[in-house]
């Protein structure tokens, strides 16, 4: 077995839980764990179109219109876990995340709409500070066998065992009996410095358009299909070019490269976070479609909550 090393130490003995994907969900679920003291390790296997890389990172319930939606109680208490939860990051990791409170929704017609409280935040940064504080091995699972010993976690580098597995591996928790399908995004990044703040577009039939300032330049986006596919492709960056002319003329211009990302997506439209349904000691936190971002405080602290009930409390 590899050995795992990170800011917090080599590993010495077997981990008490093991995080499969360190993604937007995986990731902030580690750190939690981590922060209650749980010891843990993260192996990922650095999958191309992980959403995390390709997410915008705005933090807007009324912004994706999830008011009458069941996900409304979930997003508010996430958006208020958000602040304290970047700050613990930041502090932990010595790394920013970029967090601000602010966005603006144009309308059709009359003054832009600002509900209190929403943002955006740097996905890529905030995976980046999680994954300071936990060890994390390149490593793709293959297999989760539960056995009396613990769960045994089969990987392309060695096996491990552990009492706990949480499995955080967005679409491609489907190879491991949890349902859930790809929804493919793709944004531009343009090489800008123009500071649009987070805006969105006035609401219209078919995709949300929306852009921001991010550290890496100005975020135009996000299309959204059924498909498993990772790479770009032109009609979409031609859709994109046109929403960049609408909201950030001064941007659109610039150097664009595409971000491509699979959303996993659930039938009902809610996450899945709980038992695995056929494998004791499985905990599954996937499905977070187009909310990941946003919901991953709350998710952590049901994961932190059902482990800390289980094996290793
Ligand atoms: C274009 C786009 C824009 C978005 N914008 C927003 C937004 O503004 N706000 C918001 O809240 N959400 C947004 N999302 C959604 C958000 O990105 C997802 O909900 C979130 O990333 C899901 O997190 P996850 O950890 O479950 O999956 P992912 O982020 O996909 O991470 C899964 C991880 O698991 C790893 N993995 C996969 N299989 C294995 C394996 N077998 N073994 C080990 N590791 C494995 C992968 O390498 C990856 O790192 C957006 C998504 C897209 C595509």
């Amino acid at each position: 077995m590899p050995a795992a090393s990170s800011a917090s130490g080599t590993r010495t003995g077997p981990p008490e839980v093991i995080v499969v994907g360190g993604g937007l969900i995986g990731a902030l679920v580690a750190f939690t764990l981590r922060q209650a003291g749980a010891d843990v390790l993260v192996l990922d296997a650095g999958r191309p179109g992980a959403a995390w890389r390709a997410a915008a990172g705005l933090l807007t319930p009324d912004g994706e219109g999830l008011r009458q939606s069941p996900l409304w109680a979930s997003a508010q208490e996430s958006l208020r876990r958000w602040p304290r939860l970047a700050q613990r990051l930041e502090a932990v990791s010595g790394q920013p995340v970029f967090f601000r409170e602010g966005v603006r929704r144009l309308q059709a017609e009359g003054p832009a709409q600002v509900t209190p409280g929403e943002g955006s935040l740097h996905p890529p940064s905030v995976v980046g500070a999680a994954r300071r504080h936990v060890p994390v091995l390149p490593a793709r699972v293959l297999a989760l066998t539960p056995g009396p010993r613990g769960v045994r976690v089969v990987t392309d580098q060695g096996d491990w065992t552990a009492p706990t597995v949480v499995l955080a591996a967005g679409v491609w928790s489907a190879a491991f009996g949890v349902r859930v399908r790809a929804v493919q995004g793709q944004a531009l990044r343009l090489a800008s410095a123009l500071n649009c703040g987070a805006v969105y577009g006035p609401p219209a039939r078919g995709f949300a358009r929306y852009a921001l300032t991010r550290p890496d330049g100005v975020y135009v986006g996000a299309t959204s299909r059924a498909s498993w596919r990772v790479t770009p492709d032109e009609r979409a960056a031609r859709w994109l070019r046109g929403v960049a002319r609408q909201l950030v003329p001064g941007a659109a211009m610039g150097r664009a490269a595409p971000l491509v990302g699979l959303r996993p997506v659930t039938a009902s439209g809610q996450p899945l976070v709980g038992p695995h349904p056929t494998l004791p000691g499985v905990v599954v936190a996937t499905g977070h479609g187009r909310h990941g971002a946003l919901l991953a405080p709350v998710t952590a602290q049901q994961v932190l909550t059902l482990v800390q009930a289980g094996a290793y409390a």
